[in-house]
């Protein structure tokens, strides 16, 4: 079974990086070193078993989990994992079950050997949740409009480690939700939001790319917002991420370009 190592990145926080567009596993393990919670396992059915049983080796049992966004790649599981709740934010699980058909034919277009049988499963949490109903460790939630609807970052409060989704990536520029009525204001919003939370946060975990520290935070922050302040004009951003990128995040840069000049009148 191929395996991606589980990396402590703070205390009790374990992250696994795929091949595949750099997507990380986050796992939290609870205060009593027994029970974990899995933040967006990933990729294929083989590297979720390697990480169940990389898990059970350790001792630890899978007794909460978390869906960031309602995207595909974000919403795998495998019976291996056991039964524990996977919660997402109200509007998030509700935007799971909408696109459920959708999700499943997107992840057999983007890669081979995905089990997608664990797609709708999803408990919502509670209107404006900010707090996880885990009890093996305190988890706040950061929602916010960006990305996709319902989006959340996890904030694991003692470890100060914000794993963020698709957000704050070294690796892709910030993605629009561009079914939003205002995607560009939205995604504005959130960094903002990181931004105002900085100092309760040392480590970052983007769902791909690579962890960062809080220097690291304050600089993919900068970068977004410069990404965003150059939308609207008439030169391509100058943004390194966009070099050398996949066609399919090319596409989406350019369907955003379009988007925010026709919004913001550029
Ligand atoms: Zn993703």
């Amino acid at each position: 079974m191929t395996s991606a190592e589980l990396v402590e990145i703070a205390p009790g926080v374990l992250v696994a990086t795929h091949p595949f567009c750099a997507t990380t596993t986050t796992v939290v393990v609870g205060a009593d070193g027994r029970e974990c919670l899995l933040v967006d396992p990933a990729v294929t059915a083989e590297e979720i078993d390697a990480l169940a049983a990389a898990l059970a080796a350790r001792g630890l049992t899978v007794t909460g989990a978390f869906s960031t966004h309602p995207h595909w790649d974000h919403l795998l599981w495998r019976p291996a994992l056991g039964d524990a709740p996977r919660w997402a934010t109200a509007a998030g699980a509700r935007r799971a079950l909408e696109v459920t058909d959708d999700n499943v034919r997107k992840a057999h277009e983007a890669l081979d050997g995905v089990d997608t049988s664990g797609m709708a499963r999803v408990v919502a949490l509670p209107a404006g949740a900010t707090a996880l109903p885990w009890s093996g460790r305190a988890c706040r939630v950061v929602e916010h409009a960006a990305h996709a609807q319902g989006h959340a970052a996890l904030l694991v409060t003692d470890a100060r480690v914000l794993v963020a989704g698709d957000m704050l990536s070294d690796v892709e520029v910030p993605l629009l939700d561009l079914e939003a009525a205002r995607p560009w204001d939205d995604y504005a919003e959130a960094l903002d939001r990181f931004a105002e939370i900085a100092l309760s946060i040392e480590v970052v975990v983007p769902g791909h790319g690579t962890v960062g520290d809080r220097a690291e935070l304050l600089r993919r922050i900068a970068a977004d917002r410069t990404y965003l302040a150059a939308l609207p004009l008439d030169e391509e951003p100058d943004d390194p991420r966009l070099a050398g990128s996949a066609d399919w995040l090319l596409a989406e840069h350019a369907a955003a370009r379009q988007r925010v000049r026709a919004d913001l009148g550029g």
